[in-house]
């Protein structure tokens, strides 16, 4: 499918987050072949769930739609938004732990080791293309939701230790997916 119509059976007026171990979180995202107004709609309504869940990033696959989108708000401000479309980082210094969540496995927080600051481009809303330079907790919200992009999950960057410390609330969320 392409990302188009991945966007067009998305139900947007719905939208909900799903949560680990549902197979959309597993996918490698479709880049977006064109940012029109539909990916502008995707956005906003993404913006709308990662507020109301009081998140502080989401990508698209947690709303169930497999493209490379990502909106966030570092300081959760609802005049701090960023969105990015077909996001990558191409430079990257210096190492910072810090606990880390994620929508899609409620309740767990554990110690994630990720780049201290990162350069990212992307395009805009407006299919602009756009660099930014991120530092501190903006960079990680946007490292966390750029692993979303490629299927990959804060249990994937989990230690041992924190995936025993988590066993029972991984085994928990998956008894509860309903899946199909
Ligand atoms: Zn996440």
């Amino acid at each position: 499918m392409s990302s188009a119509e991945k966007i067009a059976a998305a139900d947007l007026a719905n939208l909900s987050v799903v949560r680990y171990p549902d197979p959309r979180l597993r996918e490698v995202c479709t880049p977006l072949e064109v940012v029109d107004e539909a990916v502008g709609v995707l956005a906003e309504r993404m913006l709308e769930v990662m507020f109301a869940d009081r998140g502080v990033g989401l990508a698209a696959a947690q709303v169930g739609v497999t493209v490379r989108l990502l909106v966030a708000s570092p300081s959760f401000d609802e005049g701090d938004r960023i969105v990015l479309v077909n996001p990558r980082i191409v430079a990257e210094d210096g190492w910072e732990e810090m606990e880390e969540g994620c929508l899609s496995f409620p309740q767990i927080f554990c110690k994630i080791k990720r780049r201290k600051i990162v350069t990212i481009e992307a395009l805009d809303l407006a299919g602009q293309p756009i660099r930014e330079d991120l530092e501190g907790f903006a960079a990680r919200v946007v490292q966390h939701e750029m692993d979303h992009l490629d299927g990959r999950l804060l249990v994937d960057r989990m230690g041992q230790l924190a995936k025993l410390a988590h066993r029972q609330a991984l085994k928990q969320l998956e008894a509860d997916f309903v899946g199909g």
